[in-house]
């Protein structure tokens, strides 16, 4: 074999800056003169992938012929963020980049900027998938993340002159993109529709249509290990381009019908919660990646094989089903082995229960994908008769365990009768190997909640691996500064392959030089952010207060609501004169949120934040003591800059409701401190960095449970905490008055009903112990020494929460295989 090709770190600045000239010249056709940022940002791009390509063979040639057993990825999302940069520093090329820009006379940010973020996914289910790839080339165990290309990304996000969100296309392929390989010879076919006949005593699908999947490959590259994996995302293409009969009628429009339809399947990623219209479509779209990437697979791993041995399969690579999405790969798999490779039934079944695993990312019931069987049986008429055949063993399996019933009942994976359906999140239980949640507390109510029927007779199917987000991105180069510090104080960087290294700064957490050093940085941190805030969205703000901070997904059970009411409380406080400003820690607030497009309540919660922010940031009475910023279409780039000029973040979802959450990881390891529920997690950032270094309050998931169990959403509990707390009275009070909406009283009404008659997340019941715990909040930042030593500790302890940590887990929990040699 050859050697494995190590990051070219040998390359001069000068040879560096040859090579972007010669991209330039013959790819863009532009003189370095005559140049662009955007065109030597194409050009670099294309000059860093020279460079990976040999580790990128080697990769794949040493995965197909070694004994060494894969990884795909399965996932509807992947968010990448901006590559360039992640790029050069797993290259090896930073520095050579650095002195490039400096002789073509461009500033590297420019050109760094210049990329344009794709948005293939909604949150961190999508930028999980993301620093899992990531990790998985940066330990060198071979990989394949599959997925969709979509043309349209997650939406862009703008506010109107109400404050309210508006929703524009987010149009990512605008311009060249450097990174993707789009590979037209390795398509593959796949079908839909039609009926089942009977053949020769076999059941013979006959599609009525079919899309042509063609793959767009993205390299991965690993950091520091020579190895380089692939992103294979793919685009639907339509077989005809359109109907030359109907196109010679004039009919130009319709005669493109065919190929516009076929090609839909790739247009759009969908909002997480999708209307029921999508419905069909988002099918397609799953079973789209999966039925290719699959048919991908076994031509990677048996090439140019006719009569593959299929049994030998698991050994070559493990399917990991990201969420509910791919689980459609389950049947499918079992499809291609029967009808395509002629196994039997039990063969084909063994098969494919060593190849797939299942990772969960909720609790939300309504998160938990069920399809109707009607849909199913359009689109894919024979996978139907393979569900359904699957869940007749099953339920014989069950009685032949000895399972009840009633239990038997509640477990269908397809459910008879006129409203039948398939349960996705149990098929993929039964059909895989293992299942598993994303943090302990997570994992814990899988088995005890929510599957807990399939955990009573599969114990062992059951196991956690907590999530863990890629020191690269989110500590190196999100925050060079603190970076470089961690370096200096631990003597070398080999903490960014090795996250646990972190510990080594525990002992300077006591040193008040370095403490110092970090409460600068921290400072530093957040100078920049307010200038790139004024260049980004004109913001005005003061470096000098705590900055505040809530990005996530706007959804309720992630309590937006419970923070902005505490802001109101406070600014009303302030208004009547009850607080002295001057008492209070000057505080900026900020919040970053995109709510799904038909996410009613979501949407009024970003209404109200935005028109909070008008009324208090024009309030004399505040002025530099409270202020409000909603920077919009919150995204990787606003999170690498935000993140870490944070002193405060907000992780204050109803406990049992957040699976794990990882942006909760990224303030951490960023050295923010957090203020928080007992909720996915969070349990385990605050069992590591120490409870009194940890803003703990709220009820835990014990207590939610018994206030359900009183009825607190069903009659109408909230009310009384509404009427008891006059603090809490008043905020409501206030969104309802019109102070938020230039007097109308009807704006908000909606969310201020919900609030006081339904309420479901508790955040009511919370308000009090969060208004409580900000005393201690302030209090500790007033000691600017305590404040950092403790966000030091927070750092110092938080390596556990690398997604190569969490590969490590996957490697030996679930997937048995390991690096290659
Ligand atoms: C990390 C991340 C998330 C996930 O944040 P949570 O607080 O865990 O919900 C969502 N979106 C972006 C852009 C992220 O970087």
């Amino acid at each position: 074999m050859t050697e494995i090709t190590a990051p070219k770190s040998s390359l001069t600045s000068g040879e560096f800056t040859d090579e972007i000239r010669e991209q330039l010249k013959y790819t863009q056709g532009v003189t370095p003169e005559q140049a662009t940022a955007a065109d030597v940002y194409v050009a670099t791009a294309a000059a860093v992938r020279r460079h990976l390509v040999d580790s990128w063979m080697k990769t794949q040639h040493d995965m197909v012929n070694g004994d060494t057993k894969a990884v795909g990825y399965l996932s509807a999302e992947f968010l990448m963020g901006k590559q360039l940069e992640n790029a050069l520093l797993n290259a090896g090329l930073t520095e050579q980049f650095e002195g490039a820009m400096k002789e073509l006379g461009f500033d590297t940010k420019d050109v760094i900027d210049a990329e344009y973020e794709p948005g293939l996914g909604n949150g961190g289910l999508g930028r999980l998938a993301a620093c899992y790839i990531d990790s998985l080339a940066s330990i060198g165990v071979p990989a394949f993340g599959y997925g969709i290309r979509y043309q349209y990304g997650i939406f862009k996000q703008e506010f109107d002159e109400n404050g309210k969100q508006i929703e524009t296309p987010d149009y990512w392929l605008v311009n060249e993109e450097p990174w993707g390989h789009v590979d037209y010879n390795r398509d593959q076919r796949v079908n839909f529709g039609g009926e089942v006949v009977e053949e020769n005593g076999k059941r013979v699908w006959k599609p009525a249509w079919a899309v042509r999947a063609v793959p767009c490959d993205y390299m991965v590259p690993g950091y520091k290990s020579g190895r380089v994996n692939t992103l294979r995302l793919w685009t639907a293409k339509s077989y005809d381009e359109f109907d030359l009969l109907t196109f010679n009628k004039s009919d130009y429009l319709d005669a493109v019908i065919p190929k516009v339809e076929a090609e839909n399947i790739s247009k759009i990623l969908y909002p997480e919660d999708s209307t029921p219209q999508g419905k069909k479509l988002r099918l397609e779209q799953q079973y789209f990646f999966v039925s290719a990437s699959i048919h991908d697979a076994i031509r990677v791993f048996y090439p140019g094989e006719k009569n593959p041995d299929l049994t030998t399969l698991p050994n070559k690579i493990v399917f990991q089903l990201n969420d509910t999405h791919p689980v459609i790969g389950i049947p499918e798999l079992m499809r291609v082995l029967i009808d395509e490779y002629g196994y039997d039934w039990d063969t084909a079944w063994s098969i494919t229960n060593k190849t797939f695993n299942y990772t969960c990312h909720t609790l939300l019931p309504e998160a938990l994908e069920v399809w109707p069987a009607s849909l199913i049986g359009e689109l894919l008429p024979r996978h139907l008769e393979i569900i359904k055949k699957i869940n007749e063993q099953f339920m014989s399996e069950l009685k032949a365990k000895g399972v009840a019933d009633d239990q038997i009942e509640r477990m269908r994976i397809y459910t008879d009768g006129k409203d039948a359906s398939v349960r996705m999140a149990y098929l993929a239980t039964y059909g895989g190997s293992y299942v598993n949640g994303v943090a302990e507390l997570h994992s814990e109510l899988l088995k005890d909640v929510t599957l807990k029927d399939f955990s009573s007779v599969y114990p062992d199917k059951f196991t956690n691996v907590t999530n863990g987000v890629t020191p690269r991105r989110f500590i190196k180069l999100a925050n060079p500064r603190m970076s470089d510090l961690i370096t200096e104080g631990l003597g070398t960087d080999a903490w960014l392959s090795d996250l646990e290294q972190l510990k080594g700064l525990i002992p300077l957490a006591d040193d008040p030089e370095f403490v110092k050093k970090f409460a600068a940085v921290k400072q530093a941190n957040k100078n920049d952010f307010a200038a790139f805030a004024k260049r980004k969205y004109g913001f005005d703000i003061d470096p000098n207060t705590m900055f505040n901070t809530m990005i996530k997904r706007l959804h309720e059970y992630k309590r937006q609501a419970l923070k902005i009411l505490a802001v109101i409380a406070t600014y009303a406080d302030i208004k009547s004169g009850k607080v002295d400003p001057d008492t209070l820690v000057p505080r900026t607030v900020f919040f970053g949120a995109k709510a799904a497009p038909g996410y009613y309540l979501a949407k009024q919660t970003i209404q109200l934040i935005n028109n909070v922010a008008r009324v208090i940031n024009n309030d004399p009475a505040t002025k530099g003591k409270l202020h409000v910023y909603f920077p919009w279409n919150y995204n990787i780039e606003l999170a690498q800059n935000l993140i870490p000029a944070t002193d405060l973040d907000e992780q204050i979802s109803q406990a049992g409701k957040e699976a794990s959450g990882t942006g909760n990881m990224k303030f951490a390891l960023n050295g923010a401190l957090t203020v928080g529920t007992l909720d996915g997690a969070n349990v385990e950032i605050r069992e590591r960095v120490g409870a009194e270094n940890f803003f703990l309050f709220g009820m835990t998931e014990p207590e939610v449970s018994a206030l359900y169990a009183k009825g607190y959403d069903t009659k109408g509990l909230s009310r009384e905490y509404y009427e008891k707390d006059p603090q809490l009275k008043q905020a409501i009070d206030m969104v309802a008055d019109g102070t938020f909406s230039n007097g109308d009283k009807d704006t908000y009404k909606d969310l201020v009903n919900d609030w006081l008659n339904k309420d479901y997340f508790m955040t009511l019941a919370d308000f009090r112990a969060y208004m409580d715990i900000q005393a201690e909040i302030e209090e500790t930042y007033r000691d600017p020494m305590k404040w950092a030593r403790m966000a030091v500790l927070n750092v110092a302890n938080s390596g556990y929460f690398s997604s190569d940590r969490s590969i490590e887990d996957y490697l030996e929990r679930i997937w048995h295989t390991g690096a290659l040699k």
